[in-house]
């Protein structure tokens, strides 16, 4: 069933989102601050929107893809009052699970739905339409956002109530960012005991070493063509953005008196990593730094 849905934020993950919903048969309302992505967008047959209040007020279904939990917080406090009643409220974005349920207590106390639906698979699944979605919300509420979801993405999984969604998020994202680092540092323990990449390779990736960190992204070139690490670290998924993933973990972790040391060393290394590399490298590449720091003997 064509639905109208307002879509806000229109950035490198919406942006491809918006237009996979208007390629589905939504009429697609949007709201972007930047005016080139709002004008990307329209190109791809989004209606583009002078206030994200002026897209609310008009749809059945709202979409956010915002960059920070204090973003959609603050949206929600602009246009909360123009939405219909009922309307069902989907935050995409990755943000804090402190953040992500008062944005579902905001909603409510207002008289509409809400869920939290972050993703996995960048913006290459953002593109294609094959990201995975983990929800947090009603069950009735997940069931009526699955059309849409199912228009960006290949898989929906509905993790609990409001909140469970980033919470997986950034449990699924605290074991890639450690297991990154723990194949990154076998590999330099590999190279100054003369050990060659492939045979550790050869060797982990069908022994009890073997994980996504290893057999996919693989942070050495040569065993995994298709890893950034062939294309010197291009990304893939940026380091900045585990670097914010690995914050959020921690700081739930700490908010929950969690003692997830490695979780917490991972968050720094990271953050400290992000610093250098930005945007621009993939997450991967901690293997340089990690190597940097062995004495000289790769
Ligand atoms: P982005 O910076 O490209 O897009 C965010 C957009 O939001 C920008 O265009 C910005 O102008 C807009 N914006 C900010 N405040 C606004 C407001 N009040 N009203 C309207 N528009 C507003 O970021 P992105 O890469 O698209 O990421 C979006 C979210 O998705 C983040 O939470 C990120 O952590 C998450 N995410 C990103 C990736 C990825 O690979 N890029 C992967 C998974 C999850």
């Amino acid at each position: 069933m064509s639905r109208t849905v307002a879509f806000i934020g229109l950035g490198h993950m919406g942006g491809p989102m918006a237009a996979n919903l208007v390629k589905a048969g939504h009429r697609v309302l949007g709201h972007d601050l930047d005016a080139d992505a709002l004008a990307s967008a329209a190109r791809a047959g989004v209606e583009p929107a002078a206030s994200a209040a002026e897209a609310v007020s008009g749809a059945d279904a709202v979409v956010t893809m915002l960059p920070a939990g204090r973003h959609v917080l603050d949206l929600y406090d602009g246009v909360l009052a123009a939405a219909r009643p009922g309307t069902l409220f989907v935050d995409c974005s990755t943000i804090d699970v402190a953040d992500a349920r008062t944005a579902h207590e905001r909603a409510t106390a207002a008289g509409l739905r809400a869920l939290d639906a972050p993703v996995s698979g960048g913006v290459v699944g953002a593109e294609a339409a094959t990201l995975t979605f983990m929800a947090g919300g009603g069950e009735q509420e997940f069931t009526e956002a699955r059309p849409l979801l199912d228009a960006m993405g290949k898989k929906a999984v509905h993790c609990g109530g409001p909140g469970a969604g980033q919470a997986a998020k950034i449990c699924n994202n605290m074991i890639l960012g450690v297991s990154m680092i723990a194949v990154s540092e076998a590999f330099v323990l590999g190279e100054s005991l003369g050990l060659s990449h492939q045979a550790l390779y050869d060797v982990a990736s069908t022994a009890s070493g073997q994980c996504w960190a290893l057999s996919v992204n693989c942070p050495v070139p040569g065993p995994v063509p298709t890893s950034p690490a062939n294309r010197e670290y291009r990304p893939g998924f940026a380091a900045s953005l585990m670097a914010k993933d690995l914050g959020l973990a921690a700081n739930a972790a700490r908010a929950g008196g969690v003692h997830a040391e490695l979780g917490l060393q991972a968050a720094e290394l990271y953050a400290a990593y992000a610093e250098r590399a930005g945007a621009t490298e993939d997450f991967s590449g901690i293997v340089r730094t990690i190597r940097q720091n062995d004495g000289g003997h790769a």
